[in-house]
């Protein structure tokens, strides 16, 4: 189990603490229901630690379900419900004795519109998630981790001198970016990202592309996309699901990225990757 929480990068000497081991998240026998309509059919996928994995589909095949249910988003719907497990390193994050604020802090969530709250500052806005998580920081640390969360999410440089202007006068891709510096900054040892592009256009879409190849040697992250140049771009693995003819959404075929858009095994792999559905 972790450490308690703290926002400190360094040590009280000052050398750098050591980074959050990277995290691998494995989903086994997932199925979901929102009411007696299942949505999911006993979805297995191991995330490995420090790799992208993205998630491909047609829409309405549960790809944003099964998301959810990998931060325990899916069980603030009422009529939902869920079978299967989540291990994140092998520990249940639905286990009964943890905290939906741990599953919370160690899996963050990056959506498909950018949703920084508009009249606070960028400073506030990168710190909002620490209040939700509990956790307390001094104010050289919080100005220490409003510098990385925005280095990291490239965006320091650009936004360095106007960090108290609101989050709402970004650009799309900005506030994009920024939503990303808030979910790093509670520190997760994966991310989470569903579409995080399509609202963007393509420079801005390049751009946290790039951030995302970085990040994965921080933090471990699973996009879904709709671009099949992006999944080819920005994953090493990469899960196709479908749900045809009413079916429940299961995954048709998973693997290597590369591999997976050269080769398919299955032919309906192959017909979806190039743009026959
Ligand atoms: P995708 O992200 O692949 O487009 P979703 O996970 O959003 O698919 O949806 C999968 C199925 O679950 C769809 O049939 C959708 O209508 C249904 N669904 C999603 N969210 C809810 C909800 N909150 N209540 C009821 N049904 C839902
Ligand atoms: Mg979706």
């Amino acid at each position: 189990h972790r450490p308690p929480a703290s926002v400190a990068e360094t040590d009280a000497a000052g050398a750098p603490a050591a980074p959050a081991p990277l995290a691998t998240l494995d989903a086994r026998n997932i199925s979901a229901w929102f009411g007696d309509h299942q949505v999911l059919d006993r979805v297995s996928l191991t995330m490995p630690a420090g790799v992208v994995t993205s998630l491909i589909g047609p829409s309405g095949c549960g790809k944003s379900t099964f998301l959810r249910i990998l931060n325990r988003m899916h069980e603030l719907v009422p009529s939902a419900s869920l079978a299967g497990e989540v291990l994140l390193d092998g520990d249940d994050i639905y286990d009964a004795s943890r905290r939906l604020v741990d599953a919370r802090k160690d899996i963050g969530m990056v959506f498909q519109k950018p949703n920084p709250f508009p009249a606070m500052s960028i400073y506030d806005n990168v710190l909002a998630g620490l209040k939700l998580t509990g956790v307390r920081a001094s104010r050289d640390e919080k100005d220490h981790l409003v510098e990385t969360s925005l280095t990291k999410a490239g965006l320091w440089r650009e936004l360095k001198d106007r960090l108290r202007a609101p989050g709402g006068g970004l650009s799309g891709g900005q506030q994009q970016r920024l939503c990303i510096a808030r979910s790093l900054a509670v520190r997760p040892r994966v991310l989470l990202m569903d579409e995080p592009c399509s609202a963007l256009d393509p420079t801005s879409t390049r751009v946290i592309e790039e951030t995302m190849l970085e990040l994965v040697n921080d933090v471990t992250i699973v996009i879904v996309t709709h671009n099949m140049q992006q999944a080819q771009r920005v994953s090493q693995q990469c899960a196709f699901f479908l749900a045809s003819h009413g079916t429940p959404g299961a995954i048709v075929e998973h693997g290597d990225t590369e591999a997976m858009f050269a080769d398919p095994i299955d032919p309906r792999t192959f017909d979806y990757v190039n743009g026959r559905f």
